[in-house]
């Protein structure tokens, strides 16, 4: 049964160089026919009342929909969660979360927010194109804080174009400061057709990149944070348990601009066409997998996860026996120091995490 429920949310206040999500900027006239054909949409998965554990609003910026619109969604989410046991994630900007915002959010069952600080540095955030400061974000994250929304996540970014050492290390402790539950950090990623792209930006190299994520793990491992999946870290179990759905390669609803959901051993993604959403041409591609493509999958996602995968698990999923299967390469990656047979479970090692390629590639 599908216990999770994505819903995206494409509207923005500004574009950000680096973003490669679906969004677009903000018009009022488009907002309120959206968000009525998303609740379309998600009507249309005939999910039972109550069956979803979590739900979670991205985009784009979520909380750049007025009050009403959002709480009008809210509400209406809010009959398919089960209430005695859910976790409502929305995600949103500093400059977005007004005085009242966290308790509205709260009044509405939210009840975790994932916020993009992406940065501490001044120089860092004009360079993405962020309109906040560090300053803002403390702000927000008071407010979200004296309303009760506690299970708070914060997003950052790193290896951005020229980032030094002491500018990362300067963003590791303001970060830590903020003394969250959940942290994610992202290494930078340029895509095509985005402003970075265009302005000629590249990822840093490799070794850098490493360098800097060593950094990142060894603070945040000091500072009692858990790196449970390679980008996210939590502290006491505070674990999205959202992004677990993914991770676990569990099946998913998404609804809106773009999303991509799971349902019934089929992948699909949305179309990223306004006009074709809003005339309830929702479907875009989708792809029947294949049993060698459910394996690929499976290995990628599992294997992120600090515990990896439950050798039980996977028989009950894919009836065989992963020890008998992948005998061979078990044991070249186990004597590479790559992977980790410890009891029930399957699971890379701090270096396997790193070198997740040559894992899948040994496995696939
Ligand atoms: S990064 Fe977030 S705020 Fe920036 S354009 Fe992308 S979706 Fe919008």
């Amino acid at each position: 049964m599908v216990a999770s429920l994505y819903v995206h949310i494409p509207f923005c206040r500004h574009i950000c160089g680096y973003c490669d999500f679906t969004k677009m900027f903000y018009e009022p006239k488009w907002a309120l026919s959206y968000v009525q054909e998303l609740k379309k949409e998600i009507a249309a998965f005939h999910l039972p009342a109550h069956s979803l554990k979590t739900v979670y609003l991205g985009g784009g910026t979520p909380t750049c929909l007025p009050k009403e619109l959002l709480g009008d969604l809210l509400d209406f989410l809010s009959k398919y969660w089960d209430p005695a046991d859910y976790e409502c994630t929305v995600e949103g900007n500093p400059e977005t979360i007004d005085e009242t915002l966290p308790l509205f959010l709260k009044q509405h069952g939210v009840n975790r927010f994932s916020l993009g600080i992406e940065s501490s540095s001044l120089r860092l955030l004009s360079l993405m194109g962020r309109h906040h400061t560090f300053a803002d974000a403390k702000t927000a994250i008071s407010r979200l804080k004296a309303a009760g929304l506690t299970n708070i996540s914060a997003d950052f970014i790193y290896a951005l174009p020229n980032e030094t050492m002491d500018e990362l290390q300067g963003d590791i402790a303001a970060f830590l400061s903020l003394d969250l539950p959940h942290l994610s950090a992202y290494s930078l990623t340029v895509s095509p057709g985005t402003g970075f792209a265009h302005q000629g930006y590249r990822e840093a190299d490799e070794q850098i990149q490493g360098a800097m994520y060593e950094m990142i793990l060894r603070a945040f491992r000091q500072a009692g944070y858990t790196r449970y999946e390679v980008s996210n870290f939590a502290r006491n179990h505070a674990y999205s348990r959202h992004n677990l759905t993914y991770w676990h390669d569990e099946e998913y609803a998404a609804a809106g601009l773009g999303a991509s959901g799971y349902l019934g051993r089929a992948r699909y993604t949305n179309t990223k066409n306004l006009t074709s959403y809003l005339k309830g041409e929702w479907r875009g591609e989708s792809e029947t997998l294949s049993r060698q493509s459910e394996h690929e999958d499976y290995f990628l996602t599992n294997l992120r996860l600090a515990d990896g995968f439950s050798l039980h698990q996977y028989q009950a999923r894919f009836q065989e026996d992963f020890l008998t299967v992948y005998r061979v390469p078990l044991q070249q990656l186990e004597a590479e120091g790559l992977l980790l047979h410890e009891g029930d479970r399957i699971h890379a090692t701090d270096r396997g995490i790193l070198l997740l390629d040559r894992i899948l590639l040994a496995l696939f």
